[in-house]
């Protein structure tokens, strides 16, 4: 078995993490964890059962009262002193990241890099949330104030998996609350790790911890009667599945889910500066980003040198080691997930699109052959009725439809029950005003794609879920707001003795 992380009781099979350490899970099953890139086995991780996600919840819940009554400022010193951690071990954390997940190593490094702004941006803005207070009429004094819900669930997916973490957990303990986490069955190394390095950074017992298992074991997290909040990030089915759960026990969720996000490229863009977009916005994480773009929509007065620039720029990506700094894009995540980008590939012949580049199985060496790779695929004359302009592949399979004008434009764009991402291309200011505001996206790009950050909210609408991450919204949004009235009269004013409280 190839050692892949340490501590060895990360991918032993047997323990989860809870109650600030590693124990044994009472669940006898067992799930593999292995590499994208060349079916190598690295380990597993159990199969949480019921009494397991009990006992996490109950440690989360004995923790979340003293963690909540600790001042704001105090959980932010807590929130650095991870982020510290995270900071001086990035290396580790980018190597196993992309190992587990086929990333390029030169991509999980620029993004573990970015992992400590989430801990110290909500460790810092928690202590600045400011309640209000309002005089009434009849000398009433109204405030307000923010509480933490207590214990958290989040679920998160395969494709980023510590920095969607991060992103959730970083708002939620800012704000108070506790967290169990459920991690993808696929990429459960990190969330584990992570939880090993809060208690080292002096993180209090029982505020991060993590139950691994599959979507069995994300349910029973969900059902807990001491879960009071549910954040998911995951596929729109999920989605469904998830936000059903929480209605039957009125608990909040926060849904991020997928997309079928449209890139529009305007007649007046600069092609080879919008083809190298579009060549990072496709195959950035071998497409499998929520936010991944797989449909441009491109005027027709650029329309085949676009194409022809967006082959090349394609043509010149390197698949292959994840581990190679050199790498461009790596595998995706399973053989079923490339049974499915080269089923949608068939499809698309079939219906007639014009195969610009891709569409197979790359020829990689050695191990790499036993890999889950995909050729970065391009198709162009892609209608809106095929199926590919209409289906999530979450895989790096993309579309090129042209455009007449902004009006046609936006009618394709907005072709979709999806809302999650979308990007402009255009040097005409009003128009990008124009078409930002009318696409249908909880989040819309102009002139780049994918920029993430704490202070941007991210989030969608319609199949892509709601509520968002990042920014004072989602810290706002792991926290109840309440109000107190106070009468400052001396005296009670007695309605049924003529009293005048409704005047
Ligand atoms: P899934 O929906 O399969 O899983 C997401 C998480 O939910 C996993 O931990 C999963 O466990 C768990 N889960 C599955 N079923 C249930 C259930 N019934 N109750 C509770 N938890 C459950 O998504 P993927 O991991 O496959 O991620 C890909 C999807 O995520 C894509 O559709 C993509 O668009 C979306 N996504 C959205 C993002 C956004 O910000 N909007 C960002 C990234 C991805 P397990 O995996 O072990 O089954």
């Amino acid at each position: 078995m190839t050692t892949l992380i340490e501590p060895a009781s990360t991918l032993d099979g047997r323990h989860i993490h809870y109650g600030g350490r590693f124990r044994a899970a009472s669940g006898t099953l067992s799930i593999p964890v292995g590499s994208p890139a060349t079916g190598a086995h690295f380990g597993s991780v159990p199969l949480a059962d019921a009494a397991d996600v009990a006992a996490a919840v109950a440690a989360a819940e004995a923790a979340s009262g003293p963690w909540a009554a600790l001042d704001a400022l105090d959980r932010g010193r807590h929130l650095r002193a991870v982020a510290d951690l995270a900071r001086s071990r990035m290396g580790e954390l980018a190597s196993v990241e992309s190992a587990i997940t086929g990333r390029p190593i030169r991509e999980m490094r620029a993004q573990m890099a970015r992992i400590p702004e989430w801990l110290e941006y909500f460790g810092g803005i928690a202590a600045g949330l400011e309640a209000e207070s309002n005089r009434l009429r009849g000398g009433f004094v109204s405030s307000t104030s923010y509480e933490p819900y207590g214990v958290c669930a989040l679920l998160t997916p395969w494709n980023h998996p510590i920095l969607i973490l991060v992103k959730k957990l970083a708002a939620a303990l800012a704000a108070g609350n506790a967290v169990v986490v459920k991690p993808s069955e696929l990429a459960p190394a990190t969330a584990l790790l992570f939880a090993e390095w809060c208690r080292e950074a002096g993180l209090p017992d029982g505020i991060v911890n993590v139950v691994t298992g599959d979507g069995s074991t994300g349910a029973l997290l969900c059902d807990a009667g001491g879960v009071r909040r549910i954040d998911l990030t995951g596929g729109t089915a999920t989605g469904r599945r998830v936000a059903a759960a929480a209605a039957a026990r009125l608990v909040p969720c926060t849904l991020e889910l997928g997309g079928k996000t449209p890139v529009i490229v305007f007649a007046d863009t600069c092609i080879d500066q919008a083809a190298a977009g579009a060549a990072f916005a496709a195959f950035v994480a071998a497409g499998q980003t929520c936010v991944s773009a797989s449909r441009f929509l491109v005027a027709e007065a650029i329309y085949e040198p676009f194409v022809a620039a967006f082959k090349a720029r394609t043509e010149a990506l390197r698949v292959g080691d994840p581990a190679d700094p050199a790498t461009d894009m790596g595998p995706v995540i399973t053989s079923a997930a490339r049974d499915r980008c080269l089923a949608h590939v068939a499809l698309a012949q079939r219906e007639g699109a014009r195969l610009v580049t891709g569409g197979g199985r790359p020829d990689l060496p050695g191990a790499l052959r036993d890999g889950h790779f995909v050729e970065p695929t391009i198709f162009a004359d892609v209608p809106p009725s095929a199926s590919l302009f209409r289906e999530e592949v979450f895989g790096p399979v993309v579309t090129v439809t042209p455009f007449r004008d902004e009006a046609h434009a936006l009618e394709l764009a907005n072709d979709t029950p999806y809302a999650l991402g979308a990007s402009v291309w255009t040097r005409d200011v009003a128009r990008a005003h124009r078409v930002s505001a009318r696409v249908r996206a909880g989040m819309v790009w102009v002139n780049d794609h994918h920029k993430n950050d704490p202070r941007s909210i991210w989030g969608g609408y319609g199949d892509s879920g709601y509520g968002v991450e990042n920014g004072w919204d989602a810290l706002k949004s792991y926290q109840h707001k309440r109000n107190v009235v106070m009468s400052t009269a001396d005296t009670f004013d007695d309605w049924f003795a003529g009293g005048k409280r409704y005047g």
